[in-house]
């Protein structure tokens, strides 16, 4: 494999994380990345109390603050981009409108990671099936809603809840046997306009599988979904990079041939 891409990692920009800006981008760099986007979270919604959190004005404006900071000590073959997650767009869409298109910014993962009805899929009780069914439920109802809007360029770690489930020794997962129609509608929703999907690593390397699943990795290229993006979701220096190279082999096991980088939010395609 020619080069390593990253096109999720954060740094202490983010609420919930500690590494400068520069050792992350470094830390990345030294793992083989030479495709690089910092994707500080971006989220309209404080996790505690659920009202508006208005650090989220100013993350564009951090992250290109940062970039501009170390733009000249960069080594010469790294490409390094200007992203953010934008988070619960459900919640405060015309603030999101405006996040995400502020100058500068080349790449916007729009992501999603709290419910109205029960909060945050972090601290959720998982242990009783029909509120699993129901939380599936809404994880589609308010993606599917998300899929719609022209907030972002690629919608990140579908399923990733899984990962929280599974510390509690619940097996949950976003299946097509019980909701394949409601997920090719929003995989083709998202081809239809022009966005894509990331590969979220964060899962093979704590043993949860790729984020989204094989099975609908793979049904979104019989789909003909092209943009794909591959991220480690790092947000410690010593998860820099982690399972990208794991992501990416696995992509082009799936059949996939290209992985998507950006520029100003145009797609560009590195082969594999
Ligand atoms: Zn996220
Ligand atoms: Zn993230």
């Amino acid at each position: 494999m020619a080069v390593l891409i990253d096109y999720h990692c954060h740094t202490d920009i983010s609420r919930d994380s500690r590494a400068p800006y520069y050792d992350m981008v470094m830390a990345e760099y030294a793992a083989g990345v030479r495709h690089l986007c910092v994707t500080d979270h971006c989220d309209p919604v404080d996790w505690e109390t659920l009202g508006f959190y208005p650090p989220c004005l100013d993350v564009a404006r951090r992250e290109t603050e940062a970039f501009e900071a170390v733009r000249d000590r960069l080594p010469p073959d790294l490409e390094l981009r200007r992203g953010v997650e934008l988070g619960e767009i459900i919640f405060h869409p015309e603030v999101m409108n405006t996040l995400a298109r502020a100058p500068g910014l080349d790449f916007v993962l729009g992501s999603y990671h709290i419910t109205r009805e029960h909060g945050d899929f972090h601290w959720m009780d998982y242990s009783d099936p029909a509120f699993c069914r129901e939380i599936c439920d809404i994880y589609l109802r308010d993606l599917q809603w998300t899929a719609e809007m022209d907030y972002f360029d690629v919608m990140a770690h579908i399923g990733y809840f899984r990962r929280y489930a599974m510390a509690q020794g619940v097996d949950l997962s976003l299946t097509l046997r019980e909701h394949g129609d409601r997920i090719e509608h929003l995989l083709r929703t998202l081809i239809q306009n022009g966005r894509g999907i990331e590969l979220n690593c964060s899962g093979l390397r704590d043993g949860c599988g790729p984020f989204p699943s094989e099975e609908i990795l793979r049904l979104y290229r019989d789909l003909g979904g092209q943009i794909i993006t591959v991220g480690s979701d790092a947000h410690r220096l010593d998860n820099a990079a982690k399972c990208v190279d794991q992501g990416m082999e696995l992509l082009k096991t799936i059949g996939f041939r290209y992985i998507a980088v950006f520029t100003r939010h145009e797609p560009r395609f590195i082969p594999i």
